[in-house]
C-alpha cells in the first residue's frame, strides 16, 4: 500500500533540519521518499495536503491515560494531597471497562491533537485494558503498568514486590512489540517514595534484560526530595543512579528540583529528563532548569503528564509553554521555538528508545506524521518564520491528517480508528460511576 501525500512544506527535522516544499511517499509503514515537488509514481492514494505543513508526529513522552476520567475532578490541589485525596483513591476504584474508556479518551484526544506517540504510565491494576484501547485506537505506545510496594504507598494500589513484578513480567511478554511493534512495554515504578530498593534494582535489571524502557517521576517537589532524603540518606538523582534506573533506557518526568550536580549526573549517563510545564505550573511544582539541562548537554522530551494537573493533552500547549515559562528567568532568548520543536520530535524519541524510528520525517523511518492547516489568522501571515508559527502560534485544532505507522487515523479532522461519539458516551458513564465511588 503506497500514499503520497503531496504538495506540502515538509519540516523533515533531518540532521540539517530541513524545509521542503514537495511530497512524502509511504509504503507500508514507513517513510520510503521526501521529494522536492512533484515525483511520479504508481501511488495508490494520493492525499492532497497543497498549502499544508507536514511536520513529524508530535510525541510526549509522559502522560498517564488511566487519569483522562479524572479531568476536572482534582484542581487546584498541591502535588501530594492531588495525589492522596483524589488521584489514588480513583485509581483504586478503576475497573477494566473505566481504564479501557479512558485509554480510549486520552488516546483520541492525543491522535486528534497531533501526538502521534506517547510513554504512558496507567495505574496498578488491568493494565492489559489499556493495552487493547492502544491497539484498537492506532497511536504508538510504550506504557507500563505502575508499580508501589514501599509499606507508605496507599493501600488500595499497594502490592507485594513480587506481585508487582510478576505481573509487570507477564504484561511485558504479551505487549512488548505487539501491533507489529506499535506497542511496547515500559517499566514504570511510580516514583522513589512508593517503591522498595528491591523492587527499583530488579526493574533496572528486567528492563535491561527485555530492551523496555524504564519510566518513572522524579524531583517533582522539594517535599519528595526530602522524603528520599530521609528514607535513602541520598540526593533523588544520586539514588535512582546507584538503583540502575538511568541512562538512555530511563526517561524520569518533571526533574524540577535538580541542583548543578544533579544536572551533570543526568547530561553524564544520558538520563531522559520529561518535562512537564502546564502540571508544573499547575500544581505549583516550580519550573524544571530546561535550559540549563540542554546546555549541560542532558536529553529533554515534552510531555503533558495526566488529565487532571493539565487538563489538557494539548503537544501544541506544552510546546508554546516549554518556551514562554523560562523567558522571566532567564531573558526571551531563553528556549527558542526551534529547540523546543527538538525536544516533541527528536526529544521524545530519544526518550522512548526509538529514535532511529521516529522523530524525524527522513526516508526509512517510521511513517508517523502530521499534516497542518496554517491558515487560520491565528497563524498568518504565511510567511513568517515556520518554526515560530508551529511553536508560538499553532494549535491542536489546526491537525487535518494524522498517520500512524503508515495508516491514517485521522482525516479531514476526523477520527478514523474509533467513534468519538461513543468514546464520549462511555468516558461520561464511567467516569461518574468513579465519581460515585469515591466521593468526589
Ligand atoms: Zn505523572
Amino acid at each position: 500500500m503506497k500514499l503520497r501525500l503531496a504538495g506540502a512544506q515538509v519540516v523533515t527535522m533531518d540532521a540539517k533540519r530541513r524545509v521542503l516544499e514537495g511530497d512524502v511517499v509511504v509504503e507500508g509503514s514507513r517513510i520510503r521518499v521526501v521529494e522536492g515537488g512533484g515525483g511520479r509514481s504508481r501511488t495508490v492514494e494520493v492525499i492532497d495536503c497543497s498549502g499544508m505543513v507536514i511536520i513529524p508526529g508530535l510525541i510526549q513522552a509522559h502522560i498517564h491515560l488511566c487519569q483522562t476520567l479524572f479531568r476536572g475532578l482534582a484542581d487546584d490541589l498541591p502535588l501530594e494531597q492531588w495525589l492522596a485525596k483524589r488521584i489514588w483513591p480513583l485509581e483504586a476504584a478503576h475497573t477494566e471497562e473505566s481504564v479501557y474508556w479512558s485509554a480510549m479518551l486520552g488516546a483520541a484526544e492525543l491522535l486528534l491533537g497531533g501526538t502521534t506517540a506517547i510513554l504512558d504510565m496507567e495505574t496498578v491494576r488491568h493494565t492489559g485494558a489499556a493495552f487493547a484501547a492502544l491497539e484498537a485506537i492506532g497511536i504508538r505506545a510504550t506504557a507500563g503498568k505502575c508499580l508501589m510496594d514501599a509499606p507508605s504507598a496507599p493501600a488500595g494500589l499497594k502490592e507485594t514486590t513480587e506481585a508487582a513484578l510478576q505481573e509487570a513480567a507477564d504484561l511485558c511478554a504479551k505487549w512488548h512489540g505487539a501491533a507489529q511493534g506499535r506497542l511496547r512495554w515500559c517499566y514504570a515504578p511510580r516514583f522513589v517514595p512508593s517503591c522498595t530498593g528491591p523492587l527499583l534494582r530488579a526493574v533496572s535489571d528486567l528492563a535491561a534484560r527485555a530492551g523496555a524502557t524504564i519510566h518513572t517521576h522524579a524531583a517533582e517537589t522539594p517535599l519528595e526530595l526530602q522524603t528520599v532524603k530521609q528514607e535513602t540518606g541520598q540526593d533523588e538523582i544520586s539514588y535512582l543512579d546507584a538503583v540502575g534506573i538511568s541512562g538512555p533506557r530511563a526517561a524520569l518526568a518533571h526533574c524540577v528540583w535538580v541542583d548543578e550536580e544533579g544536572i551533570r549526573r543526568l547530561a553524564r549517563q544520558q538520563t531522559n529528563v520529561v518535562h512537564c510545564p502546564s502540571s508544573n505550573l499547575k500544581l505549583g511544582s516550580g519550573i524544571a532548569p530546561v535550559p540549563e539541562m540542554l546546555a549541560a548537554g542532558c536529553r529533554v522530551a515534552l510531555g503533558a503528564d495526566g488529565a487532571p494537573c493539565n487538563n489538557r493533552l494539548d503537544a501544541f500547549e506544552e510546546m508554546r509553554l516549554a518556551a514562554l515559562i523560562q523567558k522571566p528567568r532567564l531573558g526571551s532568548d531563553a528556549l527558542p521555538a526551534a529547540q523546543v520543536l527538538e525536544l516533541a520530535t527528536l526529544g521524545g524519541a530519544r526518550a522512548l528508545g526509538l529514535e532511529a524510528e521516529i522523530g524525524s520525517i527522513e526516508p526509512g523511518k517510521q511513517a508517523d506524521l502530521v499534516v497542518l492547516d496554517l491558515t487560520g489568522p491565528h497563524v498568518v501571515p504565511e510567511d513568517a518564520d515556520l518554526v515560530s508559527r508551529l511553536v508560538y502560534g499553532a494549535r491542536a485544532s489546526d491537525v487535518r491528517h494524522v498517520i500512524v505507522d503508515g495508516r491514517v487515523v485521522v482525516r479531514d479532522g476526523k477520527l478514523k480508528t474509533a467513534k468519538v461519539e461513543e468514546i464520549r458516551r462511555e468516558a461520561n458513564r464511567h467516569a461518574g460511576s468513579l465519581r460515585k465511588k469515591v466521593g468526589v
